[in-house]
């Protein structure tokens, strides 16, 4: 039988048929007690139908959730000319003002060393398949320029339609999370191929997966929210945290909204107060203790640091930063602080840079340094002892390989929680959860059954090694994932293989952990019943 794992990279130009087939033996083993095959749910096969509309000729998953195969030869030639003409607006000073640098040197030259492929975790969890090795995209990318724009002689890549289409498939096969980039001599990074991919397909072409664009970015502008809640929502939304908060702590706090003038404005991802009101309630306990003086803002995109371009488009990007930078200047507060999301985090601290001038640079921070500053600071009463279950501690990569923001959090963790236990490895060589660069939210056809199976394979067998010796079902067990995004995928990866239920495996940020070792606190603040 043919090994499917050795598909060359003129495969991709194939006019027929899927490159590889995913099957559950092939997968990178998970360790006790989830060795025991009864505990693996099963793979399914795409439908059959979905082939005339969406792109089942990678590997049968479909992340691109919008058709657009071409029906006819004209359609096909119009997509080959349109994704040229897009590469050559990619690759020029005047169509990228992003990346364009880095773009071009990653294209440059690549050893072929392959250091960065055992770096990578979509690669070895898949079982080592050809097509998810870092260079394997980049490779099908450089060829096609090296051809087609810079007319090289002799470079072996076909340019038709199923080029284009498993190409724009394969640029959502990677979570972005720039582990490979790490590993490599020459400093390539293949992520941020993957993600210009994504952006010549949007930009030029306005091709994007719904989750990230219809339902994301737009919805956004248009409501506020890619959660859909609007400005009336979002303050029922903060009168909800207040009664939670004089529930759990016996007392009422007035959360401030719309302060002009306050030190801090905070903006958390929204699909916390949709899915985790605990964490921005948990934040206006601590920042009131602590006597800060900060505010959230309930203007349209003020209240939702989301910002979903940074994973597929610039001018999204761009539009939404801006947003945010204006809520700011209107309130007239000192600097913006990003709460516990690392996608925000990423597009508002470091990528925003590229775009911001003069007066709109205010400064901008993760909220993880002053968390720590307030723990370390001894304004709160804080009881470790209350925190006294196993609690291991994700690295959002956004936060912590790119921001270089790695021991905050931990300083946090050592002084409140006796049962730390770091995963191996942790810090800026962590394992992205699987649900990177817009994976978490992405939950059309098949797709999510690819991002939990591939993607978040590593992070499973790091969070059941990190628990190993408390596996007992009968100890609570707590993943602390201080980012919005790595919390939706791992609500997806506990519930796919009932590991709370089963195990007493839990999920949550890092101010809740906080809150529940305050020594007036009337009710634990951490939840771990099992629904
Ligand atoms: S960025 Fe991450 S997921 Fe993408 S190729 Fe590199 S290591 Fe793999
Ligand atoms: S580590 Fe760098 S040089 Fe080596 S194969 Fe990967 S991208 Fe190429």
């Amino acid at each position: 039988m043919k090994d499917e794992r050795a598909v060359r990279i003129r495969d991709i130009s194939k006019r027929e048929g899927r490159l590889i087939k995913i099957s559950l033996s092939d997968l990178m083993p998970l360790p006790s007690p989830y060795d025991k095959p009864e505990l693996e749910p099963p793979l399914t096969e795409p439908k059959l139908d979905w082939s005339s509309n969406y792109v089942t000729e990678l590997d049968g998953y479909v992340a691109i959730d919008i058709p657009w195969k071409p029906r006819s030869k004209e359609e096909e030639e119009k997509l080959v000319k349109r994704f040229l003409e897009g590469l050559r607006k990619l690759t020029s000073r005047e169509g990228n003002w992003t990346f364009l640098q880095p773009l071009l040197l990653s294209l440059d030259y690549c050893a072929k060393c392959q250091n960065c492929a055992e770096a990578c975790p979509i690669y070895v969890a898949s079982g080592r398949k050809d097509i998810y090795r870092p260079t394997y995209r980049s490779e099908v990318l450089r060829r096609i320029y090296d051809k087609y724009i810079l007319k090289k002689p002799g470079v072996n890549v076909e340019l038709n339609a199923l080029t284009i289409l498993r190409l724009g498939e394969l640029a959502y096969r990677c979570t972005l999370c720039r582990r490979c980039v790490q590993a490599c001599p020459l400093g390539i990074d293949n992520g941020l191929i993957a993600h210009e991919i994504r952006k010549l397909l949007s930009m030029e072409m306005g091709i994007a997966p719904t989750a990230l664009h219809e339902r994301g970015t737009v919805l956004q502008l248009k409501v506020g929210s890619s959660t859909g809640m609007n400005p009336k929502a979002f303050i029922n939304m903060v009168e909800f945290m207040e009664d939670l908060i004089r529930e759990k702590l016996g007392r009422r706090i007035k959360i401030p909204v719309d302060e002009k003038g306050a030190d801090v404005l905070l903006i958390h991802n929204a699909g916390e107060y949709i899915s985790w009101p605990e964490n921005p309630a948990a934040y206006a306990i601590i920042l009131e203790e602590a006597g800060v003086s900060w505010t959230l803002s309930s203007e349209l995109v003020g209240y939702d640091a989301v910002n979903y371009g940074v994973w597929y488009d610039d001018a999204q990007l761009a539009r939404i930063a801006m947003k945010h930078i204006e809520v700011a200047r209107k309130l007239e507060v000192k600097r913006i602080v990003i709460g516990e999301c690392g996608h925000a985090t990423k597009a508002l601290l470091v990528v925003a840079d590229r775009l911001l001038k003069d007066d709109y640079r205010i400064p901008r921070e993760s909220v993880l340094p002053m968390l720590r500053d307030i723990v370390k600071s001894g304004k709160l009463n804080l009881d470790p002892g209350r925190n006294n279950f196993p609690v291991t501690l994700h690295d959002p990569c956004n936060i912590v390989r790119l921001t270089g923001i790695v021991e905050p959090q931990r300083e946090v963790l050592r002084r409140i929680a006796p049962m730390f236990r770091e995963m191996e490895p942790h810090g800026v060589y962590n394992y992205c959860c699987g649900g990177g660069s817009g994976f978490a939210i992405m939950t059309s056809l098949n797709f999510p059954e690819w991002r939990i199976k591939v993607a978040s394979r590593m992070k499973f067998r790091q969070i059941l090694e990190a628990f190993r010796d408390t596996i007992d079902p009968s100890i609570p067990k707590y993943v602390c994932a201080p980012c919005s995004n790595c919390k939706g995928e791992l609500r997806d990866l506990l519930t796919h293989y009932r590991a709370t239920e089963l195990y007493n495996i839990h999920y949550g940020g890092l101010a809740e952990l906080v809150v529940n070792a305050m020594v007036d606190l009337k009710e634990p603040y951490v939840d771990f019943t099992v629904q």
